[in-house]
C-alpha cells in the first residue's frame, strides 16, 4: 500500500477539515454507548444469557433479555430480535404483515420504498404472496420540488383515506433523495396521529441506528425495524432483524414470523446470543466508525472535484454516502480501490453486470467477514449517468480511511 504524495497532501487537508465532524460523531457515539450499556445493567445480562438453545427455543433467558434491552435502548414498549428473520426485507414485511389486514391500506409518506419492499408489498414484479395479492392496499405520497416530504398532502390525505399504516424509509437507500432527521420523523408521525389518530406510523430504520441520539420510537414512531447486519448487529451478528415499538404491534410481527399462538415463544438462538449482545453493545461504536469514513470519502471527493451527498459537514440520519462520479470508468476504479481496501476478498476485481430488477448494469463491491453485510465497507452504482457510488459502512475507521485512499489512488491513476 503505497500511496502516492497527492493522495496524502488530500487526505492531509481532508484530516483537518472534517476534525470537528469527526468529533460530533464521537460525541454520538458516547451517549448512544451510554444508553446502550444502561439498558444491559437495567436487564441485568448475565452471562449464563449467551448459553444457547436448539429445537423449539422455548425458554430462552437470553433472547427474552435481549428483546428487552433493544426495546429499553429505543425507548419502546417492547421488541422482538430474532436470528430467524433473513434479511432486512424479511424483517419489514414480518411487521407490514403484522398490522395490515385484507382490505387495509398502507401509505408510504417520501416516495415509493427501498427497492426489495416494493416488490414484497407488490407494486413491482409479479412475485407470489406480497400485500397486494391479501388485499391489501397501497399508495404513496410524493416528495414536494424540493425533494422534500409534502407535509400539507400527507396531512390531507391521511385525514381524507384514514389509511392502516404510514411507512417513512428513514434512510435515502438508493434513491437521490437525503435521510430523514429525527426531528422531521417526528414532525411526519405528529402530523399523522393528528390527521388520523388510528394510523400506524411505521419507520424503516435500516441504516439509521445510532446516527442520532434519538431513534424513530422516541420520537412518535409506532413501529420500526432494521437489520443486524446493519447498524445494531455491531458487525458482530451473524444474521438476524429486529422490529420495535408498541407491544400489541410487535406481537402481531411475532404471529407472523412463527405462528398465531406460538409468536415470540420460540425460535431456537443456537448460541448466537453472545454475539447479537456483543454486537449491540458495540453497534454505537461502529456506527461511528461508519459514519467517520462515510465524512472522510465526502471531503476526499469533494477535495477531487466530485459532487458528494451528503457534504461532508452536513448533518446525517443514515451511514450512506453518495458520490458522482460522472463517468463508468471512474466508477469501477472506486469501486476497484473501495475492494482493495477490504479484509476479505481484496483480490477481486468489481465488474459491471446485469442484475434482476436492474435496468443497468450494476458494479460491487464488498469483502466482509459477514456475507452482505453493509455496515462493513462496501459500495455499488449503477453504471449509468450521474454514475453515482453508494457507499456504506467501514467496520474501524483506520480501515475504512485505507479504502477510501486507495479508492482516491485509482481514481488518479
Ligand atoms: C438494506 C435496506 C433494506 C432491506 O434490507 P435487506 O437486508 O437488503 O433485505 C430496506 N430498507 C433500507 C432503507 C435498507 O437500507
Amino acid at each position: 500500500m503505497d500511496f502516492s504524495e497527492r493522495v496524502l497532501e488530500l487526505a492531509r487537508q481532508a484530516d483537518e477539515a472534517i476534525a470537528p465532524a469527526l468529533a460530533r460523531i464521537d460525541e454520538i457515539a458516547r451517549k448512544n454507548t451510554q444508553k446502550v450499556l444502561a439498558a444491559f445493567q437495567t436487564h441485568r445480562v448475565a452471562e449464563a444469557y449467551f448459553a444457547g438453545t436448539t429445537g423449539y427455543g422455548s425458554d430462552d433467558r437470553g433472547r427474552e433479555i435481549l428483546d428487552q434491552v433493544f426495546a429499553t435502548t429505543f425507548g419502546a414498549e417492547d421488541a422482538l430480535v430474532r436470528i430467524q428473520m433473513v434479511s432486512g426485507t424479511h424483517t419489514l414485511i414480518c411487521a407490514l404483515f403484522g398490522v395490515l389486514r385484507p382490505g387495509d391500506e398502507m401509505i408510504s409518506l417520501f416516495g415509493p420504498p427501498y427497492d426489495t419492499l416494493q416488490t414484497a408489498i407488490g407494486i413491482v414484479g409479479h412475485e407470489t404472496g406480497t400485500l397486494l395479492e391479501y388485499g391489501i392496499r397501497y399508495s404513496q405520497v410524493d416528495p414536494n420540488e424540493n425533494n422534500e416530504p409534502d407535509l400539507p398532502e400527507i396531512i390531507r390525505v391521511c385525514a381524507e383515506r384514514r389509511p392502516r399504516l404510514a411507512l417513512i424509509q428513514r434512510s435515502r437507500g438508493y434513491s437521490t433523495r437525503a435521510a430523514l432527521s429525527i426531528e422531521t420523523i417526528r414532525t411526519l408521525a405528529e402530523a399523522v396521529h393528528q390527521a388520523s389518530p388510528e394510523t400506524v406510523v411505521m419507520v424503516d430504520n435500516c441504516y439509521g441506528e445510532f446516527t442520532d441520539t434519538l431513534e424513530p420510537t422516541q420520537v412518535g414512531a409506532d413501529l420500526m425495524a432494521g437489520s443486524l447486519i446493519k447498524n445494531p448487529g455491531g458487525g458482530i451478528a451473524p444474521m438476524g432483524g429486529y422490529i420495535a415499538g408498541r407491544h400489541d404491534l410487535v406481537e402481531g410481527a411475532a404471529s407472523r414470523l412463527t405462528a398465531p399462538g406460538i409468536g415470540r415463544d420460540n425460535g431456537a438462538t443456537l448460541g448466537q446470543n453472545r454475539l447479537l449482545y456483543q454486537g449491540f453493545f458495540l453497534a454505537p461504536h461502529t456506527v461511528a466508525q461508519a459514519l467517520k469514513t462515510a465524512v472522510f470519502c465526502a471531503k476526499m471527493m469533494e477535495l477531487m472535484g466530485f459532487e458528494t451527498s451528503p457534504a461532508w459537514d452536513a448533518a446525517r440520519s443514515d451511514i450512506v454516502q453518495v458520490i458522482a462520479l460522472g463517468s463508468g470508468d471512474a466508477l469501477l476504479r472506486f469501486c476497484r480501490g473501495i475492494q482493495m481496501g477490504s479484509p476479505v476478498d481484496s483480490f477481486v476485481i468489481p465488474e459491471a453486470w446485469p442484475m434482476a430488477g436492474y435496468e443497468d448494469p450494476v458494479v460491487m463491491a464488498a469483502g466482509a467477514f459477514v456475507s452482505g453485510a453493509s455496515i462493513e465497507l462496501s459500495c455499488d452504482g449503477p453504471m449509468r449517468e450521474p454514475y453515482l457510488a453508494y457507499l456504506q459502512g467501514g467496520l474501524t475507521y483506520e480501515s475504512g480511511r485505507l479504502g477510501i485512499l486507495l479508492a482516491a489512488e485509482e481514481l488518479l491513476k
